[in-house]
């Protein structure tokens, strides 16, 4: 059976999802989003789930990342992130592309700018205001590339307050939030409380087929949905997929504790520090023994990604069992010991 370590997107849909789909195709089809019900339903649990006013179903969480940052920052402006988000690696052509967006990058503590080295970088010296006109702070929660690590909620709070005192902009990338909330036992009302908007993948391990939320107030989700619109992105009929990430969002709590204790046990068998969340991140010792991992493990039933110096990313699914989580521990030592 295999063993697919690559991303948190592959886990089979649960029947409850399924149901939910199904169920959802037996109704006729609405034309547009407000009209809706599966939809509307949807977008009032999910903004009420974290306390925001309202929220747009989109088709992927890049989308819903770059819509807003199309509608917080003008062609020029700038965006303080992280080196290693999401924003600033897998979205660097659309924010460049897509919003003409500047990235002003910082190196933060497991991938989690402190509001010390956002304001830092808010005062530096040299070049002109226009150069330095930073309108969003970029947090991205858990971040992936750092190991699934979760924002410290004392930190997330420093944040708020810089950014508001500032008058910037203040954005969650919440592709993996439900980890964090699982590993911390955080309200989802308050993990992003202070926040202008938020985006909050469905697909990941709340297990819909696929869709993100992107979360704020009426107007910023009214002005959403043009940009949405603008980019390509308005898809119909949007029911069943609406329904399933409906359903999707009741099963987070259990998925990702399942995840984490996949997680846990896989890394203790590496004698490996216990994660926080779901991914494991492998350090090796050179590119080299990368390629040499990947091609040992290429005849075997386990998959992983390959990451940027020389590490190689676990990121556990309800997909995985115990037993294939033990099996792709021994068959990386195998393949690290020279097979
Ligand atoms: C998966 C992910 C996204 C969104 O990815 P899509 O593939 O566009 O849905 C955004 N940020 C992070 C951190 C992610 O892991």
């Amino acid at each position: 059976m295999l063993c697919d370590l690559r991303s948190d997107v592959l886990a089979p849909l649960s029947a409850e999802v399924l149901e939910a789909f199904n169920r959802a195709t037996q109704r006729p089809p609405a034309f547009g989003r407000r009209e809706d019900a599966d939809c509307q339903a949807l977008c009032a649990e999910a903004a009420g789930l974290f306390g925001f006013e309202d929220a747009l179903f989109v088709s992927t969480g890049t989308l819903a990342n770059q819509i807003a940052v199309r509608l917080w920052v003008q062609p020029g402006e700038s965006i303080i992130a992280d080196r290693g988000s999401h924003l600033a690696t897998n979205e660097a052509a659309s924010a460049a592309g897509l919003n003409s967006a500047v990235l002003r990058l910082i190196d933060g503590d497991l991938g989690h700018p402190s509001a010390t080295q956002i304001a830092a970088l808010l005062s530096e010296r040299g070049g002109s205001a226009a150069d330095r006109r930073v309108r969003l702070v970029w947090i991205e929660n858990t971040h992936n590339r750092a190991g699934g690590t979760i924002l410290p909620p004392t930190e997330w709070q420093a944040i708020v307050d810089l950014a508001a005192s500032r008058q910037l902009a203040l954005h969650v990338d919440g592709a993996r939030i439900f980890n964090a909330l699982a590993a911390t036992g955080e309200r989802p009302d308050r993990i992003c409380r202070g926040a202008s908007s938020a985006m909050v993948a469905a697909n990941k391990i709340a297990g819909a087929p696929l869709g993100a939320l992107l979360l704020g107030d009426r107007a910023f989700i009214e002005e959403a949905e043009r940009i949405q619109k603008m980019f390509g992105g308005l898809w119909r009929p949007v029911g069943p997929l609406a329904a399933a990430a409906g359903a999707a969002l009741r099963q987070w709590p259990e998925r990702a504790r399942v995840s984490h204790d996949l997680a846990a046990h896989f890394a203790k068998r590496l004698s490996l520090p216990r994660p926080q969340t779901n991914i494991v991140m492998l350090q090796l010792e050179s590119e080299a023994e990368v390629d040499r991992v990947l091609a040992f493990l290429a005849d075997t039933p386990v998959r992983v990604s390959p990451y940027r110096d020389a590490r190689i990313r676990c990121v556990f699914h309800p997909a995985i069992t115990h037993e294939l989580a033990d099996m792709a521990a021994d068959l990386i030592v195998r393949a690290t010991s020279g097979g």
